[in-house]
């Protein structure tokens, strides 16, 4: 009888543990970084929902433009973007009904970020993921243990990505899993994490 209840409540523990315990493994920390470093600079800066949804241009048929398709980094990225553009219009009891924080990208950022060039808009993107990176180490005031670790953690991920670029690129498929990407050989979010710039040709 004891051991029966002993085997139920283990049972019980399994079954309640178990998905969270997929979540954390689906989501480690420096994942979490990413997706709230994103999401705090939309709300921060004050994206407008169409600013966002050119950051996630997709084209028919495709991946999302300027990221490539199951990078690390690029994938926080994207989930967070998702979820600011699908805030509501307006914030409850708010006069004027705004629904973010800040006043808006510069002149200078708009204008690179709705270029024609795809080098630019993912030159727009490097700089807002560094500095919306940067905001949130300098916010969560952490260790120099911890800034390294997380830091370790980005360029391990940033890794990932360019393989992944790589990989894409090899078996010509980039031009679906990372359309913007033709003649750029780093990717814009992986580069900001990791808070470097990003290289681009000069224009012809
Ligand atoms: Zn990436």
């Amino acid at each position: 009888m004891k051991h029966d209840h002993v085997f139920f409540a283990s049972l019980v523990t399994f079954v309640l543990v178990a998905p969270s315990r997929e979540a954390e493994e689906n989501f480690e920390d420096a994942h979490r970084f990413i997706f709230y470093s994103v999401l705090e600079g939309c709300f921060e800066d004050g994206l407008s929902t169409e600013d966002v949804s050119q950051i996630l241009l997709r084209r028919e048929k495709e991946s999302y433009f300027h990221f490539i398709y199951a990078c690390p980094v690029c994938l926080p990225t994207i989930h967070a973007l998702e979820v600011y553009r699908s805030r509501p219009d307006h914030f409850y009891g708010v006069k004027g009904g705004a629904s973010t924080f800040g006043s808006g990208l510069t002149p200078d950022l708009k204008r690179q970020l709705y270029s024609g060039a795809p080098a630019d808009r993912l030159v727009a993107i490097n700089s807002l993921v560094q500095r919306w990176t940067a905001r949130r180490m300098s916010l969560l005031a952490l260790s120099d243990e911890q800034r390294g670790q997380l830091q370790k953690a980005f360029e391990e991920m940033r890794k990932k990505g360019m393989e992944t670029l790589k990989s894409f690129k090899a078996g010509g498929t980039a031009s679906y899993y990372a359309p913007a990407f033709a003649t750029i050989e780093e990717c814009a979010a992986c580069n900001g994490a990791v808070g470097k710039g990003l290289k681009v040709p000069d224009p012809q």
